[in-house]
């Protein structure tokens, strides 16, 4: 990279509308909530890991280890479907910083990003569910194919 005809995109957790990780979950352990955001309750969870097949993003990930995470370092800004330590045994996500963006905050990766790459993929949180939306006017979904209708939108200059 740089290479003709090649791009490197992050791809997290697309916040689908039509999100079939949700539909093979046995257990119900994982819905789209009314404002668009798709979440895992880590203490319904019971690992099978169905989602993560399901997802045709490889947006989830199996938590094989206890977390471990000094005190002085955990972020007290928490939210029971958010960023709270996720225990062993379980699968997790992306979860679109629930706990800053219900706040009216962008997600962190927003605030991290050295080069500011995510500005235009993130600066729209997920719109409340409305069908099959369009994305926005220059922008693109990945697999739109698929119908799984994503909320991440990319934008390519
Ligand atoms: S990207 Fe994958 S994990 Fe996220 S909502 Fe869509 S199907 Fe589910
Ligand atoms: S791993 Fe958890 S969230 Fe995923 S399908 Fe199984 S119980 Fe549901």
């Amino acid at each position: 990279m740089p290479a003709p005809g090649k791009a490197y995109i992050p791809v997290q957790c697309q916040q689908c509308e039509n999100p079939p990780c949700v539909k093979v979950c046995p257990v119900k352990a994982t819905w789209p909530e009314p404002d668009g955001i798709v979440v895992i309750d880590y203490n319904q969870c019971i690992g099978c890991r169905c989602c993560m097949s399901a997802c045709p993003y490889g947006a989830r990930h199996f938590n094989w280890s206890e977390p471990s995470l000094p005190a002085d370092q955990v972020n007290p800004n928490m939210h029971v479907l958010g960023n709270r330590p996720r225990m062993r045994g379980v699968v997790e996500k992306c979860t679109f910083c629930i706990q800053r963006t219900r706040k009216g905050l962008l997600p962190a990766c927003h605030d991290a990003c050295p080069t500011g790459a995510a500005s235009s993929a993130t600066s729209s949180t997920p719109s409340p569910r409305s069908g099959s939306s369009s994305p926005p006017s220059g922008s693109s979904v990945l697999k739109s194919e698929l119908g799984t209708h994503p909320k991440f939108f990319y934008f390519y200059s």
